[in-house]
């Protein structure tokens, strides 16, 4: 297993780090305030984390209502290290590249299909020359993690129902290709990582997403619970109608095979008789408000609640984010299901948006490389919603 040569591993220096790289700034006498630590060892550890590079003096800030002077404040040096991140599908490859706070070095995305031959290339080639681009920093890239549509489990492919990456062992050829830690996780548990660091407020938290397939992220005080074999939120597989469809998992009437995006396109062209039809003409339809769609979309909504309304009477969060590119195309339905909530004993959960989109699993995967790289449990972003969505 790589091990990084700067990793710091005494719990006190991990904590006076994590209260520097959740704040925007933050002074010694505050930490040792907020550590229960005395200021002689925050002095100790803070002076060691700037010699090694974590962490810059801002400031001395400017002077106090009462006179006195503002203490020297402290902030996480961001460009000392960048986190590289992918989402990948059978149909398209996502790329971010982030400094240490998240802020964006590079995103793009492309269009082209991806599998078990492809996709090791793929990715090395992008690391490569973002290597070269990045230049001499001190710890240079930090981590790349790769969302997976699929189950994963203990840095492993398990499962991946619309293409054949589980064939191959990912992250050991990753690994050995790049000499970097390498970082494999599910979709919908990057997505919740991603709402969490951006979602102050919450503590228990689903974000449900549905793409290819449907998968549900779930954070409970705080922490991602993947479950014990990187299983926990397959709600995607959980049984809308006994004897319906089959599906890749070995069931039949799964959610996926009626919800997910890919599922919804193609109830549109049996309904319409037409395979050449798209998720455009479907959402173009939808705004024309020919009566069909309008009535399969309700289908939809119908079904969609079922699902959502299961993980949430296992879980009881106080926010669910959906992240959906048809929902983003037809927010209404936010209010719809929010309405069908209302109903039931789950009034008090509150359905949103996601903050991110299909941005959710990549900023997810920088948390997870912050996480990873930092040894801190909990990563909280500040930054502009603006520039993080521009692009
Ligand atoms: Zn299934």
């Amino acid at each position: 297993m790589f091990k990084m040569k700067n990793s710091i591993r005494e719990n006190n220096s991990l904590l006076v780090l994590s209260e520097i790289i959740n704040r925007p700034e933050v002074s010694r006498a505050m930490i040792s305030e907020l550590t229960g630590l005395n200021k002689a060892t925050v002095s100790e550890i803070v002076r060691r984390l700037i010699e090694d590079n974590y962490v810059i003096e801002i400031g001395p800030g400017k002077s106090t209502s009462a006179g006195g002077r503002r203490p020297i404040q402290l902030t996480v040096n961001k460009k000392a290290g960048v986190s590289i991140s992918f989402d990948v599908r059978y149909d398209r490859i996502s790329y971010l590249a982030t400094y240490l706070d998240g802020e964006k070095l590079e995103y793009t995305v492309e269009e082209k299909e991806m599998n078990k031959d492809n996709i090791v290339e793929t990715i090395t080639d992008i690391v490569n020359t973002a290597k070269g681009e990045i230049g001499d920093i001190p710890f240079g890239i930090i981590g790349v993690t790769v969302s997976i549509h699929g189950i994963v489990h203990d840095n492993k492919i398990e499962f991946t129902p619309y293409f054949n990456l589980n064939e191959i062992d990912l992250g050991s050829k990753l690994e050995e290709a790049l000499d970097l830690p390498i970082h494999l996780e599910n979709e919908a548990n990057l997505s919740a990582l991603a709402e969490s660091a951006f979602d102050n407020e919450h503590q228990n938290i689903i974000s449900f997403s549905a793409h290819t397939g449907i998968g549900a992220g779930i954070i409970l005080d705080g922490k991602l619970y993947r479950g014990h074999k990187g299983r926990s939120g397959e709600v995607g597989h959980t049984v809308l109608y006994p004897n319906g469809k089959a599906c890749p998992c070995g069931n039949q009437g799964c959610l996926e095979q009626y919800c997910s995006t890919k599922a919804i396109v193609k109830r549109y062209q049996d309904l319409r008789g037409n395979s050449s039809l798209t998720f455009d003409d479907l959402i173009e339809s939808y705004h024309q408000k020919e009566s069909s769609t309008l009535n399969l979309i309700l289908q939809f909504a119908k079904d969609f609640g079922i699902g959502l309304m299961n993980v949430i009477g296992n879980y009881d969060p106080e926010v669910v984010y959906i992240n959906s590119e048809l929902l983003e195309e037809i927010p209404e339905l936010i209010s719809l299901l929010n309405h069908y909530l209302s109903m039931t004993i789950y009034k008090h959960v509150v359905i949103k948006q996601s903050l991110l989109g299909k941005r959710a699993s990549l900023y997810g995967a920088t948390v997870l490389n912050l996480q990873e790289f930092l040894h801190v449990d909990n990563v909280e972003f500040s930054l502009n919603m603006e520039k993080v969505l521009e692009g």
